[in-house]
């Protein structure tokens, strides 16, 4: 049937008819939708998205199947809500519960997480069973009320071409801080505004980066907008077989909760941190701290801190992007590097350049369920 057929259909509707077909369009819409992401639920348990070279699901679902960013948005975390509470898909496809307050509860229930609160599950079902038949503004309004304490959703929207709009809340502190730092910028930036400040702190805090990770300045300051964020800080040095816990799993939603990290992908090793580290994972006696350089052979297991030299060479081959590559697509994502063995250590890998890679933190984690199996890294895909 094509278009000019339907349109005639329509125009022989009664209005009663036609409202009754509208109604169960957006019934088969729901069902759909629902179905949809019961698929990106699998397509995410099998961490698909990373072997086909994206970086997080919310970039598969945009790129790969062409979704904008607000409604790959708004499916993401209804997929994740419904993981957690099961019901709330029923009361989806039922139409008492709609895919972007579903969106707002999981936004909710995850600031809560982050603000280091817990909810149990039965309270978190009847938070969702009071959003139901709620209107977005009176789900906003409720879920306010809840927890006023909680910092508002940021928000970025694209004005043009060359401008966003950035919409956040920040704690009385840190206006006076702001404040603050106006006042003792007034010779050199008189009346900076708020987005001038920003950008003289990002410019700043990119220049000592890309000095660190040895980049040429002009690769970070061209980040892809899904990448605005700065590449990641310190991370606790741990043993290949060792979970760390992410507690700023946001991004979308994309982060893991667990992880798997080695020695040598830290910015700045904590060296006090490594040993303590290691004492917990290597055997008596074998001292971590050996000196390290470009060939030199190591004991299998033992996690060294890498020389920062050595350390911006990884950065500087890989064009501080991630070096996974599937079927000719590299991931080229500039979030959460970290520098990865390609053969790993524990399987007698080697520390020399030629075996060292950048890879964000999502690919490693997708290489070490590669080495380890699903079974050891359940946890990870949650
Ligand atoms: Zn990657």
């Amino acid at each position: 049937m094509n278009f000019m057929n339907v349109k005639m259909n329509l125009k022989t509707l009664t209005s009663s008819q036609l409202l009754t077909e509208t109604k169960m369009i957006v019934s088969e819409e729901r069902r759909i939708t629902a179905k949809l992401i019961e698929h990106l639920t699998e397509i995410n348990q099998r961490l698909l998205f990373l072997k086909l070279g994206y970086s997080s699901l919310f970039e598969f679902v945009t790129k790969e199947l062409g979704l904008s960013e607000g409604a790959t948005q708004r499916r993401v975390q209804a997929m994740r809500l419904m993981q957690d509470l099961p019901e709330t898909r029923q009361a989806y496809e039922e139409g008492s519960l709609s895919l972007s307050n579903a969106a707002k509860l999981q936004s909710h229930f995850q600031a809560i997480k982050k603000s280091g609160a817990t909810k149990t599950i039965e309270e978190k079902k009847a938070i969702a069973k009071n959003v139901e038949n709620k209107s977005q503004s009176e789900c906003d309004q409720m879920l306010f009320r809840l927890a006023p304490e909680l910092p508002k959703p940021e928000k970025t929207k694209i004005l043009s071409p060359t401008a966003r709009e950035l919409k956040f809340s920040i704690s009385e502190e840190l206006f006076k801080k702001i404040e603050r730092l106006r006042e003792l910028l007034g010779h050199s930036h008189p009346n900076a505004t708020l987005a001038e400040l920003i950008e003289l702190l990002v410019n700043s805090h990119l220049t000592k980066l890309e000095k660190a990770k040895g980049l040429q300045p002009k690769m970070v300051q061209k980040c892809d907008e899904r990448d605005q964020k700065p590449a990641a800080k310190t991370q606790k040095s741990a043993d290949l077989n060792q979970k760390s816990t992410d507690k700023n799993s946001d991004e979308m939603g994309e982060n893991p909760k667990t992880r798997y990290v080695n020695a040598d992908q830290t910015d700045k090793v904590d060296k006090s941190n490594l040993v303590h580290t290691a004492a917990k994972t290597l055997p008596a006696g074998i001292e971590v701290m050996l000196p390290v350089g470009v060939g030199v052979a190591l004991p299998v297991g033992i996690r060294v801190a890498l020389p920062s030299a050595m350390k911006r060479q990884v950065w500087s081959k890989a064009d501080g992007r991630c070096e996974y590559e599937y079927q000719g697509r590299r991931c080229s994502s500039r979030y959460q590097l970290e520098i990865d063995h390609v053969n790993s250590l524990a399987l007698g890998g080697s520390n020399e350049l030629s075996n060292l890679r950048l890879i964000c933190r999502n690919h490693n984690g997708f290489f070490a369920i590669q080495t380890l199996g699903l079974a050891k890294m359940s946890s990870f895909r949650k």
